[in-house]
């Protein structure tokens, strides 16, 4: 087993995890189930396999999609964070703080796959502060997301917004 650490978390950071060991399988699900529990055209998915997985912030809640499959979120901000079932346990590959380091190898449930899912890579491409005229807020947005590290306290700052 390699000494490789990965760690990752919900949106807003009150879940986080690491994940000691060999490179995980990353895979994409396009299965009906995995659209409807992450609100995407597909699931991206990292099995954990070896590596040992500790949740070191937060619980998880779960939601049992059928007799033999549950899925864990965060019950704070809603971040979809796994796929769990008798063979093991998959993490949302998105919650990782560094997920372009675990590309898909492989499709699953493509039965349901979406068509367009295919052409997505030929759509118009627009950076986020191309909107800033339709969008002027963008201008003095102000990030609630947990940073892409761990961090010694949660929440990171007092919340100074009287809303
Ligand atoms: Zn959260
Ligand atoms: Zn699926």
């Amino acid at each position: 087993m390699s000494d490789v650490v990965r760690t990752g978390g919900c949106q807003c950071g009150a879940i986080r995890f690491r994940l000691s060991g060999d490179a995980p399988d990353a895979s994409i699900c396009h299965c009906r189930m995995c659209q409807k529990a992450f609100g995407a055209y597909y699931a991206p998915l990292v099995a954990a396999g070896e590596a040992e997985l500790t949740w070191t912030r937060g619980q998880l809640k779960y939601f049992h999609s059928s007799n033999h499959v549950r899925r864990g979120f965060c019950e704070n901000c809603g971040t979809p964070m796994t796929y769990e079932a008798a063979d093991g346990i998959a993490i949302s590959a998105g919650s990782f703080d560094e997920p372009g380091q675990l590309p898909p190898v492989v499709q699953f449930g493509v039965e349901g796959k979406i068509g367009f899912v295919d052409r997505l890579h030929e759509l118009p491409e627009r950076d986020t502060m191309d909107d800033i005229a339709s969008a002027p807020f963008l201008d003095d947005i102000v990030s609630y997301q947990h940073p892409d590290h761990d961090t010694d306290t949660w929440p990171n700052s007092p919340k100074e917004d009287k809303q």
